[in-house]
């Protein structure tokens, strides 16, 4: 997300299979914690906060990347894929409806990760 003087933020620096519609979410919070490093570089003469943009972003885009890979594998059937594939995608899916937890976890990173999840 960092190159010496060059920040990157949104698309520039990290894509998603559009599975989790999670591209425009994860540019706005990238942008929000670069203007703030920013703004504390301006105001306060801190280099805090843009020295730990790249790894304050990177845990949240990974978490963004790891729904977006496993809901893409769930939804969608891939040629190389056996019949096999197919019945554990049923039963995830059948266990993510039934299950009070299962809905639960897919809720939560569908809407969104509060923005102090591994932020
Ligand atoms: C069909 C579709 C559906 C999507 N649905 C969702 C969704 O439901 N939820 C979600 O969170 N995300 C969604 N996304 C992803 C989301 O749109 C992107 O992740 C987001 O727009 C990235 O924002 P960005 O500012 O990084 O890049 P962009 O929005 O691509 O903005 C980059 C801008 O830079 C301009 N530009 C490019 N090159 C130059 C140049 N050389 N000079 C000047 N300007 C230039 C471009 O014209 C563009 O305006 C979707 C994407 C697509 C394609």
């Amino acid at each position: 997300m960092r190159f010496g003087r060059m920040f990157l933020a949104g698309d520039a620096g990290h894509i998603v299979p559009p599975t989790g519609a999670k591209g425009l979410n994860l540019a706005a919070t990238d942008v929000k914690y670069l203007a703030n490093g920013i703004i504390e570089f301006y105001q306060d003469q801190s280099e805090a906060g843009i020295n730990s943009y790249s790894e304050k972003c990177l845990k949240r885009i990974w978490k963004g990347e790891r729904f977006s890979w496993w809901f893409t594998q769930l939804m969608h059937r891939f040629p190389d894929d056996g019949a096999i594939v197919a019945k554990f995608q049923e039963a995830e899916l059948d266990y993510l409806i039934h299950s009070e937890a299962g809905s639960r976890t897919i809720a939560e990173n569908y809407v969104g990760l509060p923005l102090d999840f591994g932020h």
